[in-house]
């Protein structure tokens, strides 16, 4: 059987990029806020319902960008149970991260935890919208509130989710996205911060290019975070393409949950409420009664070839830079210790097979 991996890159058919490659060669203006950077930027706006947003080169330099934007210093409460680049956007701002347990349901950032974890050095919390499941962003805020804090939002995976018929984008102070290949939009690499004034963009924009605020005036130690034109160009196709592979992995989660329903030993997370996901991955928990260890059935699916991913494990706070800290000690993040111990993450993706999906289901319930 050829490999199964958990997600395939989406991209569109390869002559309708040709005259966009095209237009860059003629214009020669490779990068630098130019002309695709600029339709792009205008048309995700428009079609993820947000104000203003500022385009990247990546996720994870958005990140680090989106704390320095907003001068987050000290202390900073983040979840264990996300990809590195969450906690090291902390590291590399010198900001110490802390780490709080997950809600057994959202598998985010569980809001009662939060509350405790604050000290006189707390300046913000950062929660991520893990496999785009919204966090509970009201009690997020109301905590934020009370103590002073800013809420940056990792985003990375919640592209087109909305919550309330509401971006969920819109909410925090600043939220960030990434559109490396293996997320639900991708533009090879890429990212973006979704803010919600212009002022703030502006700040964003110098940031992003070394601290230029023109020819002659640099007003900030900036990074290089800028998209390039190749980059804008494809996603500006790419968003011809979404919305039929958004309801593409609808239908792949509708059939994994039709499939595994019955299945003893393994827990699907229900889809949250008032919310219009974006189906970007599917994840399952194998309970201690399934007849295999989480390992053993990830191993059984290598044997045929699937790759399925145990995302997240390890947990972030066990990584060698983060295991030291008081916060990342297990008594404290029990729930995120047994959901790491016991996750898998299936194939999905728009050009997945229904033969390959239910090939991967039978695999699951026959054992
Ligand atoms: C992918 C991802 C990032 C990083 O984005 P890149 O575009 O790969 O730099 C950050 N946070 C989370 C939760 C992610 O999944």
């Amino acid at each position: 059987m050829p490999k199964i991996n958990v997600t395939q890159p989406f991209l569109p058919p390869l002559e309708e990029f040709v005259p966009y490659l095209e237009q860059i060669w003629e214009n020669r203006q490779l990068t630098n806020s130019g002309p695709f950077h600029q339709e792009f930027e205008k048309a995700l706006a428009e079609y993820l319902n947000v104000k203003h947003l500022s385009l990247f080169a990546n996720g994870t330099l958005a990140l680090v960008t989106a704390l320095q934007a907003l001068r987050i210093t000290g202390e900073v409460i983040t979840t264990p149970y996300s990809f590195a680049a969450t906690a090291h956007s902390l590291l590399w701002n010198n900001i110490k991260p802390v780490f709080a347990d997950i809600d057994p349901i959202s598998l985010n950032l569980d809001p009662n935890r939060i509350e405790e974890a604050i000290t006189p050095q707390t300046t913000a919390i950062l929660p991520v919208h893990v496999y785009g499941r919204p966090c509970d962003i009201d009690a997020i805020q109301k905590i934020a509130d009370i103590y002073g804090l800013k809420v940056i939002y990792d985003a990375a995976h919640a592209f087109g989710v909305t919550y309330h018929e509401n971006s969920i984008l819109k909410y925090g102070d600043l939220s960030i996205l990434s559109f490396h290949a293996t997320k639900v939009f991708n533009t090879f690499e890429g990212g973006a911060i979704i803010c919600p004034d212009k002022k703030t963009k502006q700040r964003i924009d110098y940031l992003k290019n070394f601290g230029f605020a023109d020819e002659v005036t640099v007003v900030a130690p900036g990074i290089n975070g800028k998209m390039n034109e190749f980059q804008a160009a494809l996603g500006l196709l790419q968003l011809n393409y979404i919305e039929l592979a958004i309801n593409r992995r609808q239908e792949i989660d509708f059939l994994y949950r039709d499939g595994l329903k019955d299945v003893k030993g393994i827990r699907l997370l229900p889809l949250p409420i008032n919310t219009r996901q974006n189906y970007s991955y599917f994840p399952i928990i194998v309970d201690p009664e399934y007849p295999l260890s989480r390992d053993d059935l990830y191993q059984k699916f290598r044997d045929h070839n699937i790759y399925v991913r145990r995302y997240f494990y390890p947990l972030v706070s066990d990584f060698p830079m983060y295991r030291g800290l008081v916060s990342s000690a297990k008594s404290n993040l029990k729930v995120a210790k047994i959901i790491s111990d016991s996750i898998i993450c299936l194939p999905i993706f728009p050009a997945l097979k229904v033969s390959d999906q239910i090939n991967i289901i039978s695999l699951i319930a026959k054992v």
